[in-house]
Parts: structure tokens; C-alpha cells; sequence
């Protein structure tokens, strides 16, 4: 099936063609004509799957509609809520990008940056904001925005906006809201608060369930290197040098430990840079432009980067640390892989965060496959590995650490099961991140 089946408008038509897409994807094949009918939608979708254009086409048609020049300043008639900085600038650069061949004028508030100029812009007018829940609640308290004529709210990413304690800024929201109005609810896991949200907010939805609920995607290969806290940082190094990997992203669980593995891999000379929650937006922006134009090898991320984050062809998605949600595994990894390319995921696991992989292994319901020889000494995964008569994760490792870095001719991991073919934020948060 193709685009033009779907009801959208020449602009729409031709900016999708522009983006070279050919065939919409099953969540915009559901959405987007429920969407253009202006009925509510509850859609159970991971990112990858092009949910942002499945949302974005026909909320941009919709306004172009009834679109009228002569509203000074523009009144605004879109809200979109996501929970990060950098989800915030990837959905506004998508409605540019569809909406280009239309009048109509977006803006981003999201904290980290100058109120000042966000207030500025605020009282310019603009049809459609995309925003985190906190920054547009201190703009609501200090009436820099009106959203008295929204007509259509989404929140995208609603699972993580609530992981991150923005329910009350949300329940806030809606009270400057019209109760007539259409609502879309994008989430990637639906857990009973999600379900009691959406309850509350939605009329009559229609249900939309694209990805399976704690599904990997079947591009991304999987590996768990048994290693201990110590050699974890050492074993970093050595594979992407050796393999002479050109893009990582690298997730660990705290902020410090994301500016002290940084400066640990620019002592080791892999050109690295860190993002997490406590960096200024400008530093969080420079980071991540650094790492997606190749100018940085590695990115080091708290779990803020876990969800949304769409990085063109990332080849290489590492955990330095597991996280502490299983369920941030499935998104964290989601990095990689997307638009059907190939990606590889690699978990460095030490025996204290061995429970935190059983739990992850228990949700995907089967084993990540063990790189049998580290390099390194072994270290026990005994706590899940136990039980499972498979489990032969060290059994043919060599005694003592091995020297990679003057060791060239034996890359760790098995050749069937080495990474290097694919190419073709913190933990769980229950309180309230910076505005
Ligand atoms: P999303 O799930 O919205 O983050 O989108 C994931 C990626 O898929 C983005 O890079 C989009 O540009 C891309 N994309 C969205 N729709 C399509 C499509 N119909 N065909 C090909 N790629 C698409």
C-alpha cells in the first residue's frame, strides 16, 4: 500500500516523497487515517516504527485545513509533550520536515535553555509546541501561553513521561486545555497508570498495537561479555579500537559515571563525549550533533538517551552498565537496528549486576547468547546462569587477563558470534527530572 491511499494532501504527499519513504509503515498505515478523522487514538508503539510521521502528516493536515493567515499573533492549535530535550528538537525537526510545503509554525520549550527567549517566541504566536511537561508548566503558572484553542494534544513517549515523575506536571496541563479536543497517546509499554491515563483523558480511542509488548527487534544481534567491574572500561576500549568501530553509544547507569568513563576513553584515545541530564542543553545539543556527524566515536549516555533518540544507522549499542528497569534493555537496544539495518547490541556484565540480567532474560523470555572467551579472567553469571543447563558462558575462557591491548590476532567473542559484521537516561526515575 502506498501513501497516496491514505488521504493526505499533495504538500504532505511530496514531502514524504522528498524524504525518499516509498511505503508507510503499519503504525501509519492504522494511525494516520483515524487521525484525519479527528477521533482519538490510544497506540501501543516502540520508536523505530515511524510513529512520529504517523502522527505528525495528519496532525499537519488537519491544521493546514482550516489554516487562516490573517490569526495575529498564531493561537496554538497543537500540543505535543514528550519527555526529553532531545526527543522535543527530533519531533519538531520532523514537523519542518513534513510540514514544509506548509504555512503553518512550530516551536520547542524544553528546559535547560533561556525562559527569556522561550517567552519571546511564546508571544510571536505559533501553531503547534512541542514540549516537555515542566518547562511549559512554568510557562502556563506565568501565562506566557495560551492553549485555551488546542485542538489536538499528543503525548508521545507517555510510559517514560511517567517513569520520570511528569504525571502532575501532565494532570496540570490538561486543566488549560479545552475538554473538546482530540487526543493521541503514544506509548511503548502499557503499564495501569499509562491505562488510567489514558482513561481519564481520552474519549472513546481507537487502540493501535503495532510492536509486541517486550519484543527486540530481530535486526539487532545480541551478546553478554561476563566481565568484572574493573576490566569492563579496559574491554571497552580494545573492542572499539580493535574493531575499529566508527559509532557507539555507550549506557551507564549515573551521570558521573558517564563524564568519568568519557574521560576514561579520551585517555585511552577513542574520541568520546557524554550526555545525561545534569550537562547545559547547549552541551547536551553539541554532544549528540558530534556523535551523529561522526566526529565523536562514542557517545556516553545515561538512560535520558534510552527512548526516542533516532541516530541514523548507529551500527553499535553497548551497556557499560545494565539498567535497572529490564524493560529500558528492549529501548536502550532500540538504538540500533532501526529501519530494518542490522545493529549489534553488547552487555558487559559483572557478577553483582547478574540479577539485573536474569530480570531483563525473564522478560524477553530466552537467553542473550555469552561470548564464551572474554580475554579475562571468568567471572561468574551464577545467579541466573545456574539453572540453565546452557549456560557455558567461561567454560572455554583462558585463565588470567590477557593483555589486548598488545594482543591483535584474537578479537574476544567467538567468530560466530562477533559483532563486527553488523552495519547493513540513569535509572528508572520516579522523581521529577531538571526543568
Ligand atoms: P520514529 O519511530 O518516528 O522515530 O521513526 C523512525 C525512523 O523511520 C525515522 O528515521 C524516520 O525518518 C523513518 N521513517 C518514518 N516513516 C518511514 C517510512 N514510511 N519509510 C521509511 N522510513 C520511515
Amino acid at each position: 500500500m502506498s501513501f497516496d491511499s491514505l488521504g493526505l494532501t499533495d504538500a504532505l504527499l511530496k514531502a514524504v516523497a522528498d524524504q525518499g519513504y516509498s511505503t508507510p509503515t503499519p503504525i501509519q498505515l492504522k494511525a494516520i487515517p483515524v487521525i484525519l478523522e479527528g477521533k482519538d487514538i490510544l497506540a501501543g508503539a516502540q520508536t523505530g516504527t515511524g510513529k512520529t510521521a504517523g502522527f505528525s502528516l495528519p496532525l499537519l493536515q488537519r491544521l493546514a485545513k482550516d489554516f487562516d493567515p490573517k490569526t495575529r499573533p498564531r493561537k496554538v492549535r497543537a500540543l505535543i509533550l514528550v519527555p526529553t530535550r532531545e526527543l522535543a528538537s527530533q519531533v519538531f525537526d520532523s514537523i519542518q520536515t513534513y510540514g514544509k510545503y506548509l504555512p503553518l509554525t512550530a516551536q520547542v520549550i524544553v528546559g535547560g535553555v533561556s525562559i527569556n527567549v522561550q517567552t519571546r517566541l511564546l508571544r510571536q504566536g505559533c501553531d503547534i509546541v512541542v514540549a516537555t511537561p515542566g518547562r511549559l508548566t512554568d510557562h502556563l503558572f506565568q501565562k506566557h501561553v495560551n492553549l485555551s484553542d488546542v485542538e489536538t494534544l499528543i503525548l508521545d513517549e507517555a510510559d517514560r513521561m511517567l517513569d520520570m515523575g511528569f504525571l502532575p506536571d501532565i494532570r496540570r496541563i490538561m486543566t488549560y486545555l479545552p475538554k473538546k479536543r482530540q487526543t493521541l497517546l503514544f506509548s511503548a509499554t502499557m503499564p495501569g497508570d499509562i491505562k488510567a491515563l489514558a482513561d481519564s483523558i481520552l474519549n472513546n480511542p481507537v487502540q493501535v498495537e503495532i510492536a509486541k509488548q517486550n519484543a527486540t527487534a530481530d535486526t539487532v544481534s545480541e551478546l553478554i561479555y561476563g566481565i568484572s567491574k574493573e576490566n569492563k572500561r579496559e574491554l571497552l576500549s580494545y573492542l572499539i579500537g580493535s574493531n575499529n568501530w566508527q559509532q557507539v553509544l555507550v549506557f551507564v547507569r549515573t551521570k558521573h559515571g558517564a563524564d568519568r568513563l568519557e574521560k576514561q576513553l579520551i585517555k585511552d584515545g577513542v574520541r568520546a563525549a557524554s550526555l545525561h541530564g545534569d550537562k547545559t542543553q547547549a552541551a547536551r545539543t553539541k554532544a549528540l550533533e558530534l556523535f551523529k556527524s561522526g566526529k565523536v566515536t562514542a557517545l556516553v549516555a545515561t538512560d535520558i538517551a534510552a527512548r526516542g533518540l533516532d541516530i541514523e544507522e548507529l551500527p553499535h549499542v553497548i551497556n557499560f552498565d545494565l539498567p535497572q528497569v529490564a524493560e529500558d534493555y528492549i529501548h536502550r537496544i532500540g538504538r540500533t537496528g532501526r529501519a530494518g539495518l542490522k545493529g549489534a547490541a553488547i552487555s558487559l556484565v559483572c557478577t553483582e549486576d547478574a540479577y539485573l540480567l536474569g530480570a531483563i532474560e525473564k522478560l524477553l523470555k530466552r537467553q542473550i547468547p555469552r561470548v564464551n572467551d572474554t580475554g579475562y579472567e571468568p567471572i561468574s553469571l551464577r545467579s541466573i546462569d545456574a539453572s540453565k543447563k546452557s549456560a557455558t558462558a567461561n567454560k572455554t575462557s583462558t585463565q588470567g587477563k590477557k593483555d589486548f591491548r598488545h594482543h591483535n590476532k584474537k578479537k574476544p567473542g567467538a567468530k560466530n558470534e562477533s559483532p563486527t559484521h553488523s552495519r547493513d537516561d540513569k535509572p528508572k526515575q520516579r522523581s521529577p527530572t531538571k526543568r
